[in-house]
């Protein structure tokens, strides 16, 4: 994961304005160490005293996105989440309280790629993997 220095030096060097908001808005993801959507990162910002309008929040978004500094997570081709770019990994999704977690894989899934290619002539981009099911705290 990208430190929050690493990411704002990385604008700096791209001639990009950090503007407050931005700064709030990176160091919360940071932060967060897992997506988070929309509502939760508006909520977070009004407990600081920072009002983020909707639209300017998905505004920024799409902005560091642009960047390649934050990736939209998009869960069962619907909610949208955002995190920062950092290692390829995966995440595991409550059904119950939706707490979504990122998770480091041990299992390396280029022989799987590899395999689609040679057996069904599919190439193979990217892929992202999510497990559904119940936390730790949702299990009780
Ligand atoms: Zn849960
Ligand atoms: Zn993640």
């Amino acid at each position: 994961m990208r430190t929050k220095e690493a990411c704002l030096q990385e604008l700096k060097t791209k001639g990009i304005r950090l503007t407050r908001s931005r700064k709030a808005l990176i160091s919360f993801l940071v932060a967060a160490h897992a997506p988070r959507a929309i509502p939760e990162i508006q909520t977070s910002f009004q407990k600081e005293g920072i009002v983020f309008h909707k639209t300017t929040l998905y505004r920024e978004l799409e902005f560091l996105i642009n960047e390649g500094i934050v990736k939209e997570v998009i869960v069962s081709g619907e909610k949208r989440y955002y995190e920062l770019v950092g290692e390829h990994h995966h995440h595991t999704v409550c059904l119950s309280c939706g707490d979504i977690r990122d998770i480091v894989f041990r299992e390396n899934l280029l022989p799987i790629e590899q395999a689609l290619s040679q057996e069904d002539g599919f190439q193979v981009l990217e892929h992202s993997l999510e497990f559904f099911g119940l936390c730790r705290m949702c299990k009780i």
